[in-house]
């Protein structure tokens, strides 16, 4: 039976080859860079995260099982997109107040570079000044609704690919331009 934490391991260690693996299926994207191999030292960081993980794990911060009509939300997305919302939901999401709080080297500091929050998805959705141009992107006609953004097939769909395409999740740079060729 999957339970929280056992879905949530089963990402930390899956989601390069997710993405990897969803990369070598589509056919129309340029093979030779997804086929290679991660660097080694991001194996390394990312098998430190996950022990990091377990550990700091506290009593309480499961959240439920997922309900059966979240997995409907994943319909229209991509595989990385898909990762994207998938990680938003179980708060594993790559901003720099996760990475922070994980002590992932990477990130010395939980703040946006707005200096107007902690990096988070809903500060960087809703709130953050960096963002401003391209938050109309975001809008269900005129509102700008992160109930919305995360509950609907169609607010995922929107706000992954938007995730994605702001380059502050670097595991996802690549996919970025593969699925968004500019
Ligand atoms: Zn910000």
């Amino acid at each position: 039976m999957s339970t929280p934490a056992t879905l949530r391991k089963a990402w930390t260690r899956k989601w390069e080859k997710e993405v990897a693996d969803w990369l070598n299926k589509d056919k129309r994207a340029p093979a030779a860079p997804a086929a290679q191999p991660l660097p080694s030292s991001k194996r390394i960081v990312t098998a430190q995260w996950e022990k990091r993980w377990h550990k700091n794990k506290k009593p309480g911060e499961e959240r439920g099982e997922p309900a059966k009509g979240q997995l409907a939300l994943h319909s229209l997305l991509q595989k990385a997109e898909s990762a994207v919302i998938t990680q938003m939901r179980t708060r594993c999401i790559g901003f720099l107040q996760f990475l922070r709080n994980r002590r992932v080297p990477s990130a010395p500091a939980a703040l946006c570079r707005c200096g107007g929050g902690p990096e988070n998805a809903k500060h960087v959705a809703i709130h953050c000044a960096l963002e401003d141009e391209r938050r109309n992107l975001l809008y269900a006609g005129s509102h700008l609704d992160y109930h919305w953004l995360t509950n609907t097939p169609e607010g995922c769909k929107k706000l992954s690919k938007w995730f994605i395409q702001s380059g502050r999740l670097g595991q996802f740079s690549l996919a970025s331009q593969l699925l968004y060729p500019a």
